[in-house]
């Protein structure tokens, strides 16, 4: 998911609307359901709806909502069924005002604190594991001086990937979950704060980066300016996946560029598995930035293989397998007059089930391409994700149930190799362990508790 949010003290700017674009460019981590909630001093209005961001708002409604502060969300499911009540932000009845809350990551122990407050006889609106944690941070304000503090006990109790930003009557908070999985950042335009996912949505709405919110770290916003609380311990474990496929080229995450990342990704890719070719393409738009790397590396000139349909969302975000199969088709035609007759070296940044990589190769071939070489910038997944990006069980993921060699049959490529968890260690500077690796390493940093399923409520 996508979330980003703004406080302006003096209601100079539009926040629905600074809000909007935000969601605009962080579009890329979500496209299922969009939706805004605007305070004005503890009335909250929203908006959300499934849908991309054009399609959710038009301006209309825009000019509706108004306040001096505003959350949104673009939502990509993980936990939860693609339903309208499951769009965020979560708007809740929250002692003397409303709560709206926006959510990315995942919690791995949702289903246990939730089956206990159903059984305390609480009721819920929506599957998504959020609202968990509405209940909590409500239920624990009450024994609480301020809602930081309550928050503080609700991250006691959840475990997992959570970056949230929380409207209250008074206040814009930004949380991100001890081991700071998803990425979070803060920026400002004049004297209004903003927090999104990504780095590129400060650039889009014209906002200054200040800095990322720290693992552990709750950010509050009010009118009197910007307080930080820390939670008891933290940890450096941001998803590597978001370099690799997830955030947008153009965004830094911690400080780092995702586009120079994956360019030194295929740079690595090319020293472990180089292969005499007359041309390297990528598969738009993931497998591009690793492409021009391996390309320089190898000396072996970058070609565009494809021309992209732009007005398609990521077909892989798409939860029914139905429409993954149409979507590839749709999304991508090859280049005839560049990959007849060529050995081409193809790059990808991962592959999970092997549907893309399969299709695509088929239509270079068909294309005429005469050897087709599949060089993957990533170690092969092995392991489901738990902390909120949508890879499936074990059971569907390719590199799981067979060998590179079996792989690469079954896809029809010539020959494949995969970036070895060495190479990524070197690609980002021999720090590995200070980011989560799980789905290729199989070490989650959390437990997972018994029973957990990603799909436990529908
Ligand atoms: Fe990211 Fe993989 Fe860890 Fe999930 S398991 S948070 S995709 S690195
Ligand atoms: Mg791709």
């Amino acid at each position: 998911c996508g979330i980003f949010g703004i406080y302006c003290p003096d209601k100079k700017l539009e926040v629905a609307k600074v809000t909007y674009f935000g969601l605009y460019a962080l579009q890329h981590r979500g496209q299922e359901s969009s939706g805004i909630a605007v305070n004005d001093t503890g009335t909250i209005l929203y908006h959300k709806d499934n849908g991309l961001v054009n399609e959710v708002f038009n301006e209309v409604v825009l000019n509706h909502l108004k306040g001096h502060s505003a959350i949104g969300h673009v939502r990509y499911s993980t936990t939860g069924k693609n339903d309208r009540e499951n769009a965020q932000p979560l708007v809740v009845k929250y002692r003397k005002g409303h709560m709206a809350l926006v959510h990315n990551g995942n919690l791995v122990n949702a289903h246990i604190i939730r089956e206990k407050l159903e059984q305390e006889g609480a009721i819920f609106q929506t599957t998504i594991d959020s609202e968990v944690i509405a209940n909590l941070i409500s239920r624990n304000r009450i024994k609480s001086d301020n809602i930081e503090e309550a928050i503080l006990k609700t991250m006691d109790e959840i475990k997992g990937a959570y970056s949230l930003l929380i409207l209250t009557p008074n206040k814009l908070i930004a949380v991100r979950d001890p081991y700071g999985l998803r990425p979070l950042v803060m920026g400002k335009i004049n004297n209004s704060i903003c927090f999104a996912s990504e780095t590129c949505a400060l650039d889009t709405v014209g906002a200054e980066y200040i800095r990322d919110v720290e693992p552990g770290e709750i950010v509050t916003v009010t009118k009197d300016g910007i307080k930080s609380t820390k939670y008891r311990q933290s940890f450096k474990h941001l998803c590597v996946f978001e370099f690799i496929y997830f955030a947008r080229a153009d965004s830094y995450l911690d400080g780092i560029s995702v586009y120079e990342i994956r360019k030194k990704l295929g740079k690595q890719l090319c020293k472990e598995s180089y292969v005499e070719c007359d041309i390297v393409i990528g598969v738009p738009d993931s497998g591009t930035t690793a492409a021009i790397g391996f390309s320089e590396e190898a000396k072996i000139p970058f070609s565009e293989g494809f021309v992209k349909n732009r007005y398609i969302g990521r077909t892989f975000i798409k939860p029914e397998q139905s429409q993954r199969e149409i979507s590839v088709r749709l999304k991508l035609n090859p280049l005839k007059n560049n990959v007849a007759g060529k050995r081409v070296v193809l790059i990808d940044d991962s592959i999970v089930r092997g549907t893309t990589s399969r299709k695509i190769i088929k239509m270079l071939r068909d294309a005429g391409a005469r050897e087709v070489h599949l060089r993957i910038s990533s170690p092969p997944v092995l392991f489901p994700c738990y902390y909120g990006i949508d890879t499936p069980d074990r059971k569907e993921l390719i590199a799981a149930n067979y060998t590179t060699q079996e792989i690469a049959k079954i896809l029809g490529a010539d020959s494949l190799e995969y970036l070895s968890l060495e190479g990524l260690n070197s690609v980002f500077e021999n720090k590995l362990q200070n980011f989560c690796t799980a789905c290729f390493s199989g070490e989650y940093i959390t437990e997972i508790p018994e029973g957990f399923n990603k799909y436990i409520f529908e």
